[in-house]
Order: structure tokens, then sequence, then C-alpha cells
């Protein structure tokens, strides 16, 4: 079959035209076990992990073992199945989670499958999508609804991060920033508006984003950078008094006057010295600032941002990893500020999933303008170009239209 395949300890991908099918429990290549899937791939979803595979990064190079074939979203249809499979036949169509578990140990004994310790990812621990087939445990074959298109299921991973992100968050009737308007960004904008935000704002460094963030309907759209400092000087409160945290660096407050001295306040109160854009979403939330914040860049300065704007005792979802540990205000953008702070893995397994297909359903997502290519399976080194421009944001790839 033709495949994507980690071939090198290098920058790139190798197309394979003659890589055997994949091989399951049976050790037979292209033959399921009695529990598993053979999956023929229709398109594949290019995504932001793809691109540091592809980049050979330090994250790449330490996870990725060499000679794997990568990819991890998907839509296709199903092959053939192992003696045991119940739930689905020959002939239809099908999309998937990535992340495989023997749901066996306590996270997934306790309905939290998606953050279970044995979690191996396909297309980064495993044999992924970027090839003609794909093997799966049944448990992990998702029947894709007659009315949501292949090129739809093919981008249920990345949506499902986005709807895991806002449900968790809890939007309805809120006003929400989201910062970092990328794939999975936009796609929360389309969600949030979808399941009943009152106001979503939204930044990104990248102006064609922040256009395509107005017109999924986020009110406002900023770029940090243009509105405002790119870093915003944090204004922290006194590091010297009595019983106060000393135990990790801050830089020093605006004009490098001494810290003021005083009672413990939230970071940074209304009034103190934050980005002009932060001051307009204060000026139009009461003074308060934003009910939730959606992290979804991983940018040390944005999440430091989105924190500032959040009101006190909001709710921050944070699903943007940020490249290494950040210098972050513990102290005044969390403990002070009484904000509830979630950390979002992957996809619930499976509310989220039916909440996809109740959200694809309703005809409520906007989605076509974040799918911004699609190419064949062939064109893949194009793919990865046009994502390290910045001008592609979601590409398909087409592998058996
Ligand atoms: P993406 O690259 O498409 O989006 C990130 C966006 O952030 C880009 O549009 C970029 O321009 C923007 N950005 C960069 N610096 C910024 C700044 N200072 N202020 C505002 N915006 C800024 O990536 P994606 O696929 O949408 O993924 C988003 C993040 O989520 C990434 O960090 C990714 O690694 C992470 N991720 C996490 C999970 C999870 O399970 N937690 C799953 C998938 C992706
Ligand atoms: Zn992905």
């Amino acid at each position: 079959m033709r495949a994507l395949v980690k071939a090198r300890a290098d920058v790139g991908l190798d197309f394979d035209a003659d890589r055997p099918p994949p091989t399951g429990s049976t050790g037979t290549p292209g033959e399921p076990g009695p529990r598993e899937v053979l999956i023929k791939v229709r398109k594949a979803g290019v995504c932001g992990t793809d691109r540091h595979i592809w980049e050979w990064d330090a994250w790449a190079s330490s996870r990725i073992p060499v000679g794997i074939v990568t990819g991890h979203e998907f839509a296709g249809v199903v092959e053939k199945v192992g003696a045991a499979v119940t739930r689905v036949s020959p002939g239809q169509r099908v999309s998937g989670e990535g992340h495989i578990t023997d749901f066996l140990d306590y996270n997934s004994r306790t309905g939290n499958a998606h953050i279970a310790s044995d979690t191996r990812i396909i297309g980064v621990d495993r044999d992924g999508c970027f090839a003609d087939y794909l093997l799966l445990p049944e448990e992990n074959v998702w029947p894709l609804h007659p009315d949501i298109p292949d090129r739809y299921g093919a981008i249920m991973d990345p949506l499902g991060n986005a709807v895991h992100t806002v449900m968790s968050a809890g939007v309805s009737a809120k006003t929400v920033l989201v910062t970092g308007a990328g794939i999975i960004g936009l796609m929360a904008i389309t969600v949030a508006k979808a399941a009943g935000a009152a106001r979503v704002y939204a930044t990104d460094t990248n102006p064609h984003r922040l256009e395509l963030a107005r017109k999924l309907g986020a009110f406002r759209a900023f770029n940090p950078i243009e509105h405002g400092n790119a870093v915003p000087i944090p204004t922290h409160w006194a590091q010297s008094g009595e019983g106060r945290p000393r135990s990790f660096p801050l830089p020093p407050p605006p004009g490098g006057t001494a810290p003021s001295e005083g009672a413990p306040k939230s970071s940074p109160p209304v009034g103190a010295e934050v980005p002009a854009w932060i001051d307009q979403i204060r000026s139009e939330t009461r003074g308060d600032g934003v009910d939730v914040l959606l992290e979804m860049s991983g940018a040390p300065p944005a999440i430091d941002q989105g924190f500032q704007a959040l009101r006190m005792g909001g709710t921050a979802a944070l699903l943007g990893i940020p490249a290494s540990p950040p210098n972050f205000d513990l102290t005044n953008h969390v403990i002070f500020k009484g904000a509830t702070v979630l950390g979002i893995n992957g996809r619930r397994m499976w509310e989220t999933w039916y909440q996809m297909e109740n959200l694809l359903l309703s005809g409520r997502l906007e989605l076509d303008d974040i799918i911004t290519h699609e190419l064949p399976l062939e064109d893949y080194a194009r793919a990865f170009e046009l994502m390290q421009s910045g001008e592609g944001i979601k590409i398909v790839l087409g592998v058996n239209e």
C-alpha cells in the first residue's frame, strides 16, 4: 500500500509506494485480529503534530519510533473486521479515536479514558493513517453519520479537542476569550458560538486568521502585536512583603520602580497597565474581564495575556502546549484570582464524540473556511510547506476518494 513513513531520523517524510498493510494481533499484514478493524482511508487531516514529526524537532525525535506510518486524523471505510467485531461491518464509513488504551487502568475505569496511563497514539507511537489502510481496535472506531461528510469526519480529532475544551469550560451565556486562532482555536470559536457563548473574543498574530476568526463569529479579534504590547509588562504585586512568595523570578515592574507593598490583589487589577486590547475587553465586560479563557496557542505571552483578560473567579481551559515550561505568574493569575484552571488533553471517550456528532448535525458549525486546502496524498510535501508558511490552516489529504 501507499504510506507516508517517518523512515529516517531527519527532516521530512518518505513516500513508500509498497508498504505492507498494517499488522495487528494476527501477525499477518492486512488481517485484523478478533477485535480489530481494517479501514481503507479516504481522507486524512494534517495536524500540527505531524508538522513536529516532519520537522523532527526535540519532541518528535524523543517520541516517534523511526519507521512508523504517520497521521492520526482520518475518515475511511471499513474494509475487513475481526471475528469478534460486532459494532461495525465492511463498507461502513467511519472516523476514529486515535488514542488507544486497553481500558484497564484507573482512569479508563473511572470515566477518564482520554487520560489513560497506557495511551498509545496512532501516527505517533504506532502506525497511523497517512496510508491506504489503517488498523484500529473496534472500540476506537466511530461510525460516521450519513449526513457527516468525509472531509468533516477527517478532522474530528482536532474538532474534538475544540469541543472538549469548550464543553469543559462551559460557555453558555458567557464571555469567552480564545487566545490563538489557529486550527483548533478557530474551531473553538465556531463551537463556542454554537454552544451559546454570549460573546467570543480572539487573539492571534496572523492577520488572515484574525479575519477568519471574525468571519466565524468572533465579536472582536485582536493582534496583540498591533493592539498594545506584544508581551505586556505584567503588573506584579509586592514580592518582598512578609509572607509573600519569593521562590520564582519576576520581571521588574513598569519603569523599574520598586514593586508596591500591600495586600495581594488580582492580576493585574482594573486600571493597571495592560495592553490596550485587554483594556477594551475589560471595558466591554463591566471592567471585570472575560468569564472564560480558552488558551489555544501554547505561546507564553498569549497565556499570560489570557489570564490578564480573565475575570476574578473565571475559568481557564488550557489546550495549547508551550514548547518549554513558561514563566507563569501563578500567584496573581490563579491563586489570588481564584481562577479555575482545567488542563485539556485529547477528547473525552466518548462524550466528546457524541457532542461533536450533535453539533455537526445541528448545522451550526462553520468548518469550511478552516479547511483551506485539500490535496492528494502524493502532494504531502506541499501540504507541509503550506502549514509552515502559515498560508494553510487545516489541510486535508485525499487518500482514496
Ligand atoms: P496552530 O499552530 O494552528 O495554532 C496556534 C495559533 O496560535 C497560530 O494561529 C498562531 O499564529 C497563534 N499564536 C502564536 N503566538 C501567539 C500569541 N502570542 N498570541 C496569540 N496567538 C498566537 O495549532 P493548533 O493545531 O490549533 O493547536 C493549538 C495548540 O494546541 C498547540 O500548542 C498544540 O500543540 C496544542 N494541542 C494540544 C492538544 C491537547 O490535547 N492538549 C491537542 C492538539 C493540539
Ligand atoms: Zn491532530
